[in-house]
């Protein structure tokens, strides 16, 4: 039996606020005491394998076997130590989710005694029968053969749970024949292209950086909702959004909620949560409210990407099971209510050299600044060259509702870099005949000593671009908040690189005729600014006006998934990926279809539980009122008051009229559903979903949400947006 709605808000009525002790009111006692961070390592290994282990990840040397051994001996120790009984190798398949497939350390030896093993090569390498985790054709099921290999750029950490403990082995996850079953892989790829193009870029400037790494700092938002209230809908239980919904009376125009004060339930929830991610070595920072009722952010210590990306996963799995311990239920959905704001997931991202320096941080030097100017510019040319792909890098079916709605960065490209820089790079380009006098006269001329070093407040202004200059990074805003951030960064480090590489071509070039460097490097961005002018947007990405103005600018507006990802498998993005060697074409087209796949079958639960919620409860419930309101008029004549049903008479037709609209709605969705369901392959059926039977969430969702206002409060059988909005 389904848990109804009243029963769901009387449990409401009676919830504890659930407390929950922290190990210590200081962060620093015990961040990340559930991982087995380096300085543990070095303090268990000889100095000798320690350094040969260190070697390995950072100069990606080959990890002998020795080393591993040792590697895994001290990690079981450590863990065992801790209560642990289990190892996995934790891997990002592309279903979206972290999977993981527990072993023992317990075995048995040749003469049947018991003991608690694990081996290097046990750590190095997992084969986790993964015949049902999507690979786009890659590997054939009947071989079922995918292994997981252990990253060890990233450390291993400890899941507790009420019962086991798991040592968790941050993992890759490759077919038999080594392509790339994960998100993971090709983003590690990435960042050994970004390093090596950056670091020649580098040397124009410094002789010392030999090695430059992204950084990342996802700022996450989510929803809480009480659980018992998503329990009582179907839709948010199915597919994390509700689908039907009259918007509450009081909405978000107050702009009450954001930064406003944290309710406690809710602050207590944030303590337990941040108190796991501490242990856990994620370094969240900052807490608020977000614009919408009931919507919630945080954000961490940006970190370098990959082991970001992976904390960022992580923390998506803490959010949930932390917010069911205070009978919460998190919500990633990018839009799980029609009316308020969606959630994004802003990708703080930048580019530091191992000295320490900020590539996309001006300074107050005007020498630095060139080199800023050049990470700065190469960039924003890159997302010019290749908007369409990165626009395809976010695309998903939840996205979908989210960009473009005027609330969220639109599905239009475009960079905010704010005035003072829009300046700088105006002058760059007007200024044709520039000679290198002494010392800094050439940065003055440019404006380039014009540049302040703190830009923050200058640059943080304009909320509303998808690709925004914030001072000191660039923020991708349109990554969803349910997304992995690995393939809008995969996309953003190659596209980089490209731009990179074509640059310390052309200023090679240059300089080989014989012009002088500075000079080259101007040249040459001074071309690029030109080029790329059209990518730059300072204004309202959420207006009308800049819908019309980018379509004269040639800069396209992909609404929806299925065309969005066309790009993804373009001429342009397979060269792009092949010569970087961060996809083989198989593997793009294998991503491709799974993308397309997980786009159809979300569409489809979704259209299954709008016919059903509509068929089995709308309807019969609307039925049901109109019965009770027909034998209102008939009692009304028998008393001789004919007259005085009027009102009643007009709301029984009103139901008539949107009971009719909502059956023959769902009745022709299910016909659309056959036709693609019958399609002759992924990429059709997804353009049938896309076009022909998304549309009808819409109409029918409209019916719905009108018969909600007419009919009986205490009727109507789904929990109200007014209810699941505003947690107290
Ligand atoms: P806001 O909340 O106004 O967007 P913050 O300064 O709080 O701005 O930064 C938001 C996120 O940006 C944080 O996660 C922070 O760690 C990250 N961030 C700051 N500097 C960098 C950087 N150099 N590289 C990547 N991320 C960064
Ligand atoms: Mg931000």
């Amino acid at each position: 039996m389904a848990l109804s709605r009243f029963r769901a808000l009387e449990m409401v009525q009676n919830r504890e606020i659930v407390t929950v002790e922290k190990p210590s009111v200081h962060v620093s006692d015990f961040f990340a005491s559930h991982v087995f961070t380096r300085e543990k390592m070095q303090h268990s290994l000889t100095s000798d394998m320690y350094t040969r282990f260190i070697n390995a990840v950072d100069k990606g040397e080959k990890m002998d076997k020795d080393v591993a051994d040792a590697v895994a001996t001290a990690m079981k120790t450590w863990a065992i130590a801790r209560g642990v009984t289990h190892y996995t190798h934790w891997f990002q398949p592309l279903t979206g989710a972290t999977a993981e497939k527990h072993d023992s350390f317990f075995d048995l030896t040749g003469s049947g005694q018991a003991i608690e093993k694990f081996k290097g090569t046990a750590l190095v390498q997992q084969e986790p029968d993964a015949s049902s985790f999507p690979s786009g054709g890659l590997r054939n099921t009947f071989e079922a053969r995918g292994y997981t290999a252990w990253d060890p750029t990233s450390p291993a950490f400890i899941i507790e749970s009420e019962t086991a403990s798991t040592l968790c082995i941050p993992s890759v996850f490759v077919s038999y024949t080594g392509e790339a079953l994960d998100y993971k892989t090709p983003l590690l790829k990435s960042l050994s292209v970004i390093d090596k193009a950056a670091t020649a870029v580098c040397q124009y400037f410094d002789k010392d950086v030999n090695k430059v790494h992204p950084t990342l700092g996802p700022e996450q938002e989510y929803f809480l909702v009480d659980k018992a209230l998503h329990d009582a809908r179907p839709d948010l239980l199915m597919t994390g959004r509700t689908v039907f919904g009259m918007a509450a009376a009081k909405g978000q125009q107050l702009e009450d909620h954001y930064f406003g004060s944290i309710p406690a339930r809710v602050m207590n929830f944030m303590v337990d949560f941040e108190t796991e991610c501490h242990k856990l070595g994620i370094p969240i920072r900052t807490r608020h409210n977000e614009v919408a009722p009931g919507q919630f952010e945080c954000a961490p210590t940006f970190e370098e990407i990959n082991l970001s990306v992976d904390h960022n996963q992580l923390l998506m799995d803490v959010i949930e099971k932390v917010a069911l311990r205070h009978n919460l239920k998190a919500l990633l959905h990018e839009k799980p209510f029609a009316g308020v704001n969606g959630s994004g997931k802003h990708n703080n991202w930048s580019l530091s050299t191992n000295t320490g320096v900020n590539l996309l941080s001006p300074s107050s030097r005007p020498k630095e600044n060139l080199q800023f100017l050049t990470f700065f510019v190469c960039t924003i040319k890159a997302v010019h060259e290749h908007a369409d792909l990165m626009r395809a890098s976010i695309a998903s079916a939840s996205n979908d509702h989210r960009l473009g709605a005027n609330e969220a960065p639109p599905a239009i490209m475009s960079v905010f870099i704010g005035s003072t820089l829009t300046q700088v790079l105006d002058e760059l380009e007007k200024n044709a005949k520039i000679s290198v006098g002494k010392g800094d006269n050439v940065y003055l001329k440019l404006g380039i000593n014009k540049i302040p070093a703190i830009l923050l407040d200058n640059t943080d202004r304009n909320r509303t671009s998808p690709f925004a200059f914030t001072g000191n990074k660039f923020e991708f805003r349109a990554v969803g908040s349910s997304a992995n951030n690995s393939p809008a960064l995969t996309v953003l480090n190659t596209i980089v690189t490209d731009q990179l590489l074509d640059f310390k071509d052309k200023v090679d070039k240059l300089i080989d005729k014989g012009t002088k460097k500075e000079l080259a490097i101007i040249q040459v961005l001074r071309q690029y600014v030109k080029e790329s002018r059209a990518i730059r947007f300072e204004g309202n990405g959420y207006s009308e006006e800049w819908v019309e103005e980018a379509a004269k600018r040639g800069l396209n507006n992909i609404k929806t998934t299925p065309k969005a990802l066309d790009a993804y498998v373009s001429k342009k993005t397979e060269q792009l990926f092949v010569k970087h060697h961060i996809f083989t074409k198989a593997e793009l087209h294998a991503r491709h279809d799974i993308r397309l796949e997980n786009y159809i079958k979300k569409i489809q639960i979704e259209g299954r539980i709008i016919e059903q919620l509509a068929n089995n409860q709308i309807i019969p419930t609307a039925i049901k009122y109109q019965n009770l309101l027909i034998e209102n008029v008939k009692g009304l004549k028998e008393i001789g008051m004919e007259a005085s049903g009027k009102a009643v008479k007009a709301t029984i037709a009103q139901i008539a009229e949107h009971i009719e609209a909502i059956k023959q709605g769902t009745d022709e969705m299910v016909e659309a559903r056959k036709e693609a369901n019958n399609a002759s392959n992924t990429e059709q059926s997804a353009h049938i979903y896309c076009d022909k039977v998304r549309p009808f969430f819409d109409t029918i969702r409209y019916h719905v949400d009108k018969l909600e206002l007419l009919i009986d409060d205490e009727a109507w059988p789904l929990v109200k947006y007014r209810e699941l909005l505003f947690l107290k």
